[in-house]
């Protein structure tokens, strides 16, 4: 992704390299996304009809959240992907979830109010017919190996070269930028600026550059996965959300691609081991006595202090990572790319501008890591005492703790995080869903005050099947893909 979008940005300023060893290998997950991967391929004049084939994609609406929470009506909900047609239906929900959070009793369940929850229920693919001018956003599930090679083909035939090999040491000048790496076969490559896309080793930006990382460790105890395929059920039908279902020590993610479904479990090292871990699920999956080899990863949790150094940015998981919950690193990959072009090409490709896009990476970093803290710090499960540990977490950000609160006393959600603005990468919306969905309401409710404009939530179900005549089944619109 970083060659493609440097080489589609700089064309004839710069000359790209692309170094990578086989020996070693990619990580090989992470088969969702959010909707920016559409702005990707929109970016590089890429049709859904020629990648999508290629990396077995399918169209992703939303994920959706089950036991979480343990709250009576709330232990399952969707966290959608929406747009501005859904603007009526979102007002509605805010107006209930905000009645309903000064504890009167109105149906506030995120589910009712959107689009894509049905989308996915009724595995549509969120491609409404033209003449309705509806539209809603959407995101993908894919092959990760699929989408690098897609993106090798673009970036070469942009003049990028791609070297197979292994670089064994990274070479400094007296001033401590970063001169040449050398590698196995081709020796000594040099250059002006180096991309560190070396994964969780950051040999350049950590190992040579000694930029320090910051854990998160102490909001986020995730640390391992065991990953699995297994194959998609035989009757047709081809979901299209995410499942990212909690667990005993973590929770275990259900991706539908367009030839198999990717699973994996991501837990805390602190609470499980690999073979727990792997038993649970098995034991979910129904793969308990099957041959199917399971994956097993470590995963490092946190960000750099900043991910441009010297004449060396990094870029995915050498600059940090934070759990797929929202399967957003892919989303963090094409940020980072895309806020250093804009400062480089500003500072007419010098550091100049370093420090404000170093600022910027990180907010988005920080402000993805609160909504996920979120998650963990509103479940309401006592069954093992990681999701206690969880709940009772006070290492979560001043940002976050000020989000729960005016949620909890029933005041001005909106006021306050427009307030936080720059520091919020989720769209109050999102913040809706969470709260809301994870049943985040005083415990005894009253009867509405019959001055309350209470919106009807079997209004906005109805309108909601209504529209699903205008969305084709998902499986056909992804089989006939390319057909055209
Ligand atoms: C369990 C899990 C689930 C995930 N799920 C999602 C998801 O749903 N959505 C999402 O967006 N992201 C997800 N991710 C993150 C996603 O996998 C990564 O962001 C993405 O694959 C990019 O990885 P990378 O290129 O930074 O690192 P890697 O895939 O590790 O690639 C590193 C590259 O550097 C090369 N390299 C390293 N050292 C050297 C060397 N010395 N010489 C030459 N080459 C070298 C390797 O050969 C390789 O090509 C997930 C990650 C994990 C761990």
């Amino acid at each position: 992704m970083a060659a493609a979008l440097m080489a589609n940005t700089l064309r004839e300023k710069a000359e790209i390299t692309l170094i990578e060893s086989k020996q070693i290998g990619i990580i090989g997950v992470g088969e969702g996304s959010t909707p920016k991967m559409r702005r990707l391929f929109d970016k590089l004049g890429i049709p859904e009809s020629i990648w999508m084939p290629k990396c077995n994609a399918t169209y992703k609406c939303g994920i959706r959240f089950p036991d979480w929470s343990t709250r009576k009506g709330f232990k399952s909900y969707y966290h959608p992907f929406f747009s501005s047609s859904d603007d009526s239906s979102v007002r509605a929900f805010y107006q209930n979830a905000t009645i309903r959070s000064k504890s009167f009793d109105v149906h506030a369940h995120p589910d009712s109010f959107f689009v894509s929850n049905f989308l996915a229920k009724n595995m549509r693919a969120p491609l409404p017919e033209q003449s309705s001018n509806y539209e809603t956003d959407y995101a993908y599930h894919f092959d990760a190996v699929g989408i690098g090679q897609v993106l090798k083909e673009y970036s070469t035939k942009l003049g990028v070269t791609h070297i197979e090999d292994t670089v064994q040491e990274v070479l400094q000048g007296e001033d401590g930028q970063i001169t040449a790496v050398r590698s196995e076969k081709v020796g000594e490559t040099k250059a002006d600026f180096f991309v560190d896309c070396t994964g969780f080793s950051s040999q350049i930006i950590c190992k040579k550059l000694n930029v320090p990382f910051i854990s998160y460790k102490n909001m986020l105890f995730n640390d391992r996965a065991v990953a699995m395929p297994t194959p998609l059920p035989e009757d047709g039908q081809l979901p299209c959300q995410t499942i990212s279902k909690a667990a005993s020590s973590g929770w275990i993610w259900n991706i539908p691609l367009k030839n198999r479904f990717g699973n994996g479990y991501v837990y805390s090292s602190d609470f499980l081991d690999e073979s727990q871990a792997e038993k649970e699920l098995r034991k979910y999956l129904g793969t308990e006595g099957s041959e199917t080899e399971a994956r097993h990863l470590k995963m490092r949790v946190g960000r750099l202090s900043h991910c441009w150094e010297k004449n060396c940015l990094a870029v995915g998981l050498s600059q940090g990572f934070i759990e797929p919950l929202e399967a957003t690193a892919l989303m963090v990959v094409q940020d980072t790319v895309e806020i250093f072009l804009e400062n480089f090409v500003r500072g007419d490709l010098s550091n100049t501008y370093k420090d404000q896009a170093n600022e910027k990476v990180n907010l988005i970093f920080d402000g993805i890591k609160n909504y996920i803290v979120t998650h963990y710090k509103l479940n309401s499960r006592s069954d093992t005492d990681y999701w206690i540990a969880n709940r009772e977490n006070e290492n979560i950000s001043d940002e976050l703790k000020a989000i729960i609160n005016t949620w909890d006393k029933g005041g001005d959600l909106l006021g306050e995080l427009k307030s936080q603005a720059a520091t919020q990468v989720y769209s109050p919306t999102s913040w809706y869903c969470i709260l809301a969905g994870m049943g985040r309401f005083p415990r005894s409710l009253k009867k509405p005050k019959k001055k309350f404009e209470v919106y009807n939530h079997k209004e906005s179900v109805h309108y909601c099947e209504q529209m699903m005549d205008l969305f084709p089944d998902h499986h056909s619109a992804v089989h006939n893909l390319g057909n055209s």
